[in-house]
């Protein structure tokens, strides 16, 4: 087995423990905290739906911890970037600007208005959305009519640009905001894997998704916390979040007993049982981000000495979450980093360590292959060579 491939997988085995259990992405972990009691409570009183006051108490814990005016819990983070693009005013046949190295998620709340994901090409450095490319790109294909910014080459409207803050890496908010400032357009921020990421900017900590008009936070198995399933809206425009409750409740209008609706809504609202685990975890996430540093500097230490592979570092003025931690792959040679891609893959994998590469670039998948897009060089690039590591908290032992 060649040096290298043994070498990385020493690095791994370094950091995250001689036994032999398997070890997957990211975990949830209940431990230390007051979840069981939480739970406990929903279920003796019958507040297991969705209102209750863990629902209340947990947006309570998501506005105070984001500095954000309001905080609107649903079922998961897909559903609260639909809901949050509806809102901003994505219609049937809009075009939405995304990067194409992102979850499928990301895409599909776009699909599922009947809009159209519009790809643009990212920074190496950052992963998300290139503020300079996005620039170029808009000069190029856009036209405005009747002041309604149009794709020239398509004849539909572009509506919105949603960065991604990739693994938890802020993107570069102040360059997108100066371009979308530019052409008018609102931001939704898919903050899903940005809980606990901060853009720091003239000593003021920003939280991710409250950077823009409205962001959306995932509370997915996965995630840093978990609510089971998950998700929620952060906005300081109130507009937007009486909105956003009123219809993900069903738009049905306040009242004690009549069934009112003015608007077609949906059944979008966290349950109370699931709102529990996430207080219970808002409780001990400080100490969580700190395993997580420790862990990532942890994972730093021992991939420092490796040859053409580099763990993937936050940029500059943010702290991130380090949801997960990950590395690049710099062969000059794409056949290198091919195999030694697939080569680490399998050499984990049958040792349970579950390391997963990056996702697939989106507009590779059958569904989203004929989607309008800038060219994506760099996107292309850096979907072949990063691969995640195992980034639990709990692997980090004192
Ligand atoms: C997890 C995730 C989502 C979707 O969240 P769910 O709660 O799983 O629906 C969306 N976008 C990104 C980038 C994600 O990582």
């Amino acid at each position: 087995m060649n040096s290298q491939l043994l070498e990385t997988y020493r690095a791994i085995k370094n950091v995250i423990g001689d036994s032999n259990d398997p070890v997957a992405l990211h975990e949830p972990n209940f431990i230390d905290t007051e979840a069981e009691n939480y739970v406990l409570n929903c279920v003796r009183t019958g507040w297991v739906s969705s209102a209750g006051k863990w629902v209340e108490e947990f947006e309570k814990k998501i506005c105070e911890y984001t500095n954000s005016k309001y905080a609107i819990a649903v079922t998961n983070g897909t559903v609260g970037l639909r809901l949050a693009l509806h809102l901003v005013g994505v219609k049937p046949s809009d075009e939405v600007i995304i990067p194409s190295l992102t979850f499928v998620a990301t895409a599909n709340s776009i699909s599922h208005l009947g809009g159209t994901p519009h790809f643009v090409d990212i920074d190496e450095k950052r992963l998300s959305i290139c503020p300079e490319n996005l620039e170029k790109h808009l000069k190029n294909i856009s036209k405005y009519d009747k002041g309604i910014l149009y794709n020239k080459f398509t004849n539909n409207p572009i509506k919105a640009i949603m960065p991604v803050h990739i693994f938890g890496m802020p993107a570069d908010m102040n360059g997108i905001k100066k371009i979308a400032n530019i052409y008018n357009l609102p931001i939704v921020e898919d903050a899903s894997e940005a809980l606990g990421s901060f853009i720091i900017a003239k000593d003021e900590k920003k939280h991710c998704g409250n950077l823009g008009d409205v962001g959306v936070l995932s509370f997915n198995g996965n995630k840093i916390i978990t609510t089971g399933g998950g998700g929620a809206l952060i906005t300081n425009n109130k507009e937007i979040a009486d909105m956003a409750r009123y219809l993900s409740t069903t738009a049905k209008k306040e009242h004690p007993w009549e069934f009112d609706h003015d608007l077609i809504g949906w059944n979008d609202r966290m349950p109370n049982i699931n709102a529990a685990l996430g207080v219970a975890q808002l409780e001990v996430f400080n100490e969580r981000l700190e395993k997580k540093k420790k862990l990532f500097e942890l994972y730093k230490k021992n991939f420092e000495s490796l040859c053409d592979i580099e763990l993937i570092s936050p940029p500059k003025s943010c702290e991130s979450n380090h949801w997960l931690i990950s590395f690049k792959m710099l062969f000059n040679d794409k056949k290198n980093c091919k195999k030694f891609r697939s080569d680490i893959l399998e050499l984990c994998h049958s040792n349970r360590i579950y390391l997963r590469p990056i996702w697939r670039a989106l507009h590779t998948l059958p569904m989203y292959k004929d989607c309008p897009s800038s060219s994506l060089v760099i996107t292309e690039k850096e979907a072949s060579r990063i691969i995640s590591l195992p980034s639990s908290p709990q692997l980090y032992k004192k």
